[in-house]
């Protein structure tokens, strides 16, 4: 029976036989896997790099995401690193801790996902590393192309620069939130968002070209990670009344909110990992294909700390994001 079929009943060599196949390739790749390392070309003369892991019963539970889904994601989430400098990303290299007794199909699942979510970004796997170990690890490097722009940092928001994002947010944490309450067929698009984020990756690319002041992906919250492009660009960020600039993604909560009792308001402003490109772009500068207006960039106020506002006012949640060291 292939489906019963367990990781310790395959050699390291037959593993990667049925494991390697199925990753996704990419015409920048000059040497593959199958030697000691990889050889990607990198015509700008610099590379961008970015590594992320997602660790089960931590970032997933086998109960809720399939292998496929973990591959997507681990691929998702670095490539997002990626798309928010303002690269495209070229090739990944992904590291696997498994345990003896997970199927040889969760693993070549795996590989599926990562192949479709690199696939359609002209992004490959070009190597990695396999080890046994008692759960499962998957360890992500990707590494992109600025080709020739200058990267987009947290740190160049100016005041006068106009805020803006490209992507949905709290979509991830409610569908997090109803897999955690097993409510009765939750919204599928809402639990899709959090086991498959698809982050719009060449809104950060046209975000660089255009001539962002500044940008990250949007992995820990609206606020939290505002915060950051504040403090690091020294400024205070202004957030519009998400009623008057996010309506929609509001709109695409209030179901799964009402079910759950809870302020549409807190995922949106607090939600993570939906990878959205947050950016500040100078004023006059035309905004790229898929970004709206979500505020604005002034000078740092009287008590000189870089904030965050929600329509003038402090924000109305203060939910505390992601920690990875919490509980
Ligand atoms: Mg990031």
């Amino acid at each position: 029976m292939t489906d019963l079929e367990l990781v310790r009943d395959l050699s390291e060599e037959q593993l990667l036989a049925r494991f390697v196949p199925l990753l996704p390739t990419a015409a920048s790749t000059i040497v593959g896997p199958g030697d000691d390392a990889a050889v990607v070309s990198a015509p700008d003369g610099r590379f961008v790099v970015s590594t992320d892991v997602l660790v089960e019963d931590r970032h997933f539970i086998r109960a809720w995401s399939t292998g496929y889904d973990v591959g997507w994601r681990a691929a998702m989430q670095n490539l997002a690193d990626c798309a928010a400098m303002g690269s495209r990303a070229t090739s990944l290299v992904v590291s696997l801790v498994i345990p003896g007794d997970l199927e040889v199909s969760w693993v070549t699942d795996l590989a599926r996902g990562l192949a479709d979510a690199c696939g359609a970004h002209g992004a490959a796997v070009v190597g990695g590393d396999l080890s046994g170990g008692q759960m499962i690890v998957v360890a992500v490097t990707v590494h992109g192309d600025l080709a020739g722009r200058p990267p987009v940092l947290r740190s160049g928001a100016q005041p006068g620069d106009t805020v803006a994002l490209a992507g949905v947010l709290g979509r991830s944490a409610a569908g997090l939130a109803l897999l955690g309450a097993a409510v009765a067929d939750p919204d599928p698009t809402l639990v899709a968002a959090f086991l498959r984020p698809d982050p719009p990756l060449e809104a950060g690319v046209r975000a660089g070209v255009a001539g962002a002041s500044a940008m990250l992906d949007i992995s820990d919250g609206l606020l939290r990670d505002a915060g950051r492009i504040a403090r690091a660009s020294g400024v205070t960020i202004d957030l519009l009344d998400p009623a008057d600039s996010v309506p929609g993604d509001l709109a695409a909560l209030s179901e799964a909110a009402g079910r759950l009792g809870i302020d549409p308001l807190t995922w949106v402003l607090t939600g993570g990992e939906d990878h959205g490109m947050l950016a500040t772009f100078p004023a006059g500068v035309e905004l790229p294909a898929g970004f709206r207006v979500i505020g604005s960039v002034r000078e740092l106020g009287a008590s000189s700390t870089a904030r965050v506002t929600v329509a003038g006012a402090e924000p109305p949640v203060t939910g505390p994001g992601w920690d990875h060291f919490a509980g």
